[in-house]
C-alpha cells in the first residue's frame, strides 16, 4: 500500500519513508489494484506500507475492510509508529465491529533503548517492553547494525518472545541512508542465532527486506539518488 508518507521520518537507517504520494485519489488507486489481488487463502491479511497504517487514506482503509469481510479473512496485521499509539484503540475498536481482529506491528529495532533512541532515533520514548506491549502485539527487530553482539541480540529476541506475540527479525541491508549493515554482526547471526529461531513459527526472519515478496532494492534499481518509491 501506498500512504500519505511517515510523519516520523527520522530513523536514521530508514528510506523507506521517500515512498509516499500526498495524491490521495493515486494512492487510493494504487491500493485498489493491490487489494484486488487478495483471495483469503490464508484468512489472515499483513498490510505493509512504508509508514503506519493510519497514514494511509480513509477510502483505502474501508477498502481493506470490506476485503477482510469479503474474504473471509479473521485477522488484519498492520504497522502504527510509536506516536499514534493513542488512534490504536480506535482501529482496533472499527475492525472488530467486523469481526476482524487487528494486530499491530511495531517497529522497536532493539529493546537497548539508549542505542535506539541515539544511533537509530526511533522515537519511543520508553525503556519499558511492557509499556510497548500495552499498544503492540508483534515488534520488528533490527539486527545487522555496528555494536550489536550475540548477547545483544538474542536479549532483543527473548524479551520480543516474552512480551509480544510475534518477533519479525530485519536484517539490514544497504540503502541510501549512512547507516550501512555490518558484516560482522551478520556473520554472527547467521551463524549463531538463525538455526536457533529459523523453525520458530513466532519469528520470521529477512535476511532481505524484500523477503516478503514486498518490494524491490533500490540498487537493483539504479536508483541511487533517493528516488525511492518501491518498498
Ligand atoms: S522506519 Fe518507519 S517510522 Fe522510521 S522513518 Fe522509516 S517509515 Fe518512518
Amino acid at each position: 500500500m501506498r500512504g500519505s508518507g511517515c510523519r516520523w521520518r527520522k530513523c536514521t537507517f530508514c528510506d523507506y519513508h521517500l515512498d509516499f504520494s500526498v495524491d490521495k485519489e493515486a494512492n487510493y488507486a494504487l491500493n485498489s489494484q493491490a487489494l484486488e489481488k487478495v483471495t483469503g487463502c490464508y484468512g489472515k491479511l499483513e498490510v505493509i506500507n512504508s509508514g503506519s497504517f493510519c497514514e494511509l487514506d480513509e477510502r483505502t482503509v474501508e477498502k481493506i475492510c470490506e476485503t477482510c469481510v469479503k474474504n473471509d479473512i479473521g485477522e488484519l496485521h498492520v504497522e502504527f509508529h510509536w506516536l499514534y499509539r493513542s488512534q490504536i484503540p480506535f482501529y482496533r475498536a472499527c475492525f472488530a465491529k467486523k469481526n476482524v481482529t487487528l494486530k499491530v506491528k511495531m517497529g522497536v529495532e532493539t529493546f537497548d533503548a539508549a542505542y535506539r533512541e541515539k544511533r537509530l532515533k526511533k522515537g519511543i520514548d520508553t525503556k519499558e517492553p511492557m509499556e510497548i506491549a500495552a499498544y503492540a502485539d508483534e515488534i520488528c527487530l533490527l539486527f545487522g547494525l555496528g555494536g550489536q553482539t550475540k548477547q545483544s541480540m538474542q536479549r532483543d529476541v527473548l524479551i520480543g518472545l516474552r512480551y509480544f506475540e510475534r518477533v519479525c527479525i530485519n536484517i539490514m541491508v544497504e540503502n541510501s541512508t549512512a547507516v550501512k549493515p555490518d558484516k560482522a554482526v551478520i556473520q554472527v547471526f547467521q551463524e549463531e542465532l538463525y538455526e536457533v529461531y529459523a523453525d520458530d513459527p513466532r519469528v520470521d526472519i529477512l535476511m532481505e527486506n524484500t523477503d516478503f515478496g514486498v518490494g524491490d532494492r533500490w540498487e537493483r534499481r539504479g536508483d541511487k539518488d533517493g528516488d525511492y518509491d518501491a518498498k
